[in-house]
């Protein structure tokens, strides 16, 4: 199967005939991975190459914009110097205006843009107003930020499930349609993004809620990046923690898979600047 494909030649030169047209006129909701440019993926890679409005937000690096077309008009649409972030609904008509304008529109998300990235939001609107539009997932912050932790977000020994949760509700407060008692219960391992603002409240309800203070949490800040930093604690301990001083974005993941990254911490010092992954 794999020969006959190399025999089309598809595979071994990734030549633009391997990808589906980038529609001019359509939109790509593109997920770029939790940091390292190296983790997009090929669709994702391809999208940067042909767009020709890029619409990304704070969370997509400038190694990984520096793979785009060199034509590509590049629009930033995320929070910066505290400022406040530009308005969701003008987002996406930013997108409607460009697509309608005939150009094939890219907006880059870090992560997955379905993850905790308003990515279902911006798709129902453009589903909406008939602009034709893919979606290309990408790796999210809550599984790929673990790897390059040395953290299995699941393993055999440790748990059969595990809960991506959101520390924080579109108000800025601790989410308030969570029941963190059946959180505190559910699962073993639960992955919080946008936690590092409210993690004492948050801590405080889950052991409350009876979760274990020995349970593990490991917080990885600017996950696969050459800035990335894991603090390592127990739940019991995090009031002891000056959270202003963590660096964000920064992914939290409570529970025993954590235990592991003391053999499977692979990346520390891996990285190169300039490198890809
Ligand atoms: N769509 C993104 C998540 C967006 S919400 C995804 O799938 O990863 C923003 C949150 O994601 C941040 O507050 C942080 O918790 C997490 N995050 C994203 N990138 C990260 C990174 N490189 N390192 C650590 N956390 C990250």
């Amino acid at each position: 199967m794999r020969r006959k494909w190399r025999e089309k030649g598809h595979f071994a030169r990734l030549d633009s005939a391997a990808f589906p047209r980038f529609e001019p006129g359509s939109v790509w909701l593109v997920g770029a991975g939790p940091g390292a440019p190296g983790l997009i993926s090929l669709l994702g890679y391809h999208a940067l190459s042909e767009a020709d409005v890029i619409v990304h937000d704070a969370l997509v690096g400038p190694s990984l914009l520096e793979l785009a077309n060199p034509r590509a008009k590049t629009i930033f649409a995320g929070k910066r110097g505290g400022k406040p972030s530009p308005k969701q609904a003008d987002i996406t008509l930013k997108l409607i205006e460009h697509a309608r304008a005939g150009k094939r529109v890219l907006r880059l998300k870090g992560g997955d843009p379905m993850m905790f990235g308003r990515g279902g939001e911006e798709a129902e609107t453009l589903a909406r107003n008939a602009i034709p539009f893919r979606i290309v997932p990408g790796i999210t912050a809550g599984i790929g930020g673990l790897a390059y932790a040395g953290i299995p977000v699941t393993h055999r020994d440790a748990n059969h499930a595990v809960m991506f949760l959101t520390g924080h509700d579109e108000k800025g407060g601790v989410p308030e349609g969570v029941d963190w008692d059946a959180v505190a219960r559910a699962v073993p391992v639960i992955v919080i993004y946008m936690a590092v603002k409210h993690l004492a409240l948050i801590a405080e309800r889950l052991l409350a809620a009876g979760r274990s203070g020995d349970d593990r949490v490991a917080i990885i800040s600017h996950a696969a990046s050459p800035a990335q930093s894991v603090i390592e604690t127990r739940l019991a301990d995090i009031g002891q923690l000056i959270l202003a001083d963590i660096p964000t974005p920064a992914i939290v993941v409570l529970g025993p898979v954590s235990n592991y990254r003391a053999a499977l911490d692979w990346y520390r010092g891996a990285l190169r600047e300039n490198s890809l992954g």
